[in-house]
């Protein structure tokens, strides 16, 4: 799939951090891109006009990925629109941080159900699509903190960890079907979500990055049209964009 004009992808929680990054860049590439928003409203319809100005083409769905009817809504948004479906991006994730002993049931089944669950219902929503394309994509944004652990994260530390196995399993039924799956494993990342975190926690973490400084989104973006354009012979992969943190 050297050429990405006039394929399509869905972007879920595409209007912001690492997923802005990853609509721009993929509609830079000529892909037409229907970005998904669960509350950032503005910012998504801000990135749309954003690409259509620029002459490309995107439109704005909201729907909560951890919603099996919404998923539903956004895959035929997509089909409806731009009449086929090439590349799944599931990006949307939230963190809930807290030590496993002060760790509500809530926070748990929160963090489980929007980034792991969520995935079940758009790849399952997709897949009748995706298996007609004829280069499909499905790229899973996982994390460091699945492959290493995370203080004060069993609840992401288990969802981004299934999120891999998950990506091996279905990259082994889908090989055959011209549709591969890979994740991409970013280290930290400078957007909303890390800048959540206490200053001296943040500063720790760079001192302890190898190339000494926080990703950009941009440089997670670029691996996954990468893997889109160039990776016909890369499938069940972990992309781990990290700085060196963990090897
Ligand atoms: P972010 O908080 O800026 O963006 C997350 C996006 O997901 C937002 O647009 C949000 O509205 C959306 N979202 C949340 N819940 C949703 C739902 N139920 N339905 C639809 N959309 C929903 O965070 P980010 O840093 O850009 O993270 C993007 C992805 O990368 C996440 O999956 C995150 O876990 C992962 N990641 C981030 C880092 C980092 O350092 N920033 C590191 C590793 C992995």
């Amino acid at each position: 799939m050297a050429d990405l004009k006039n394929k399509v992808a869905i972007v879920t929680g595409g209007a912001r951090g690492i997923g802005a990054a990853i609509t721009r860049e993929l509609a830079d590439n000529g892909v037409r891109v229907v970005i998904n928003y669960n509350t950032s409203q503005g910012p998504s319809e801000k990135l749309v006009q954003e690409i259509n100005d620029s002459g490309g083409e995107a439109l704005a769905v909201k729907g909560d990925v951890s919603n099996v009817e919404d998923a539903s809504q956004i895959v035929e948004a997509a089909v409806n629109t731009f009449g086929q479906l090439d590349i799944l991006v599931n990006n949307a994730g939230i963190t809930r941080d807290s030590t496993f002993k002060k760790l509500s049931e809530e926070d748990w089944s929160e963090v489980i159900n929007v980034n792991l669950n969520s995935v079940y219902n758009t790849v399952s929503k997709s897949l009748p699509h995706l298996l007609e394309s004829e280069s499909g994509r499905i790229i899973n944004i996982s994390s460091i903190i699945g492959q290493q652990g995370g203080f004060g994260q069993t609840n992401y530390a288990a969802a981004k960890a299934g999120m891999i196995g998950y990506t091996k399993s279905l990259a082994l039924e889908l090989a055959r079907k011209n549709i591969t799956v890979n994740a991409v494993c970013p280290g930290f990342i400078e957007t909303e979500m890390v800048q959540e975190m206490p200053e001296k926690v943040l500063n720790q973490i760079v001192s302890s990055v190898p190339v000494q400084r926080l990703g950009q989104a941009q440089e997670i973006a670029r691996g996954v049209v990468f893997l889109c354009k160039d990776g016909e012979y890369i499938t069940g992969q972990q992309l781990n964009i990290n700085g060196g943190l963990y090897m």
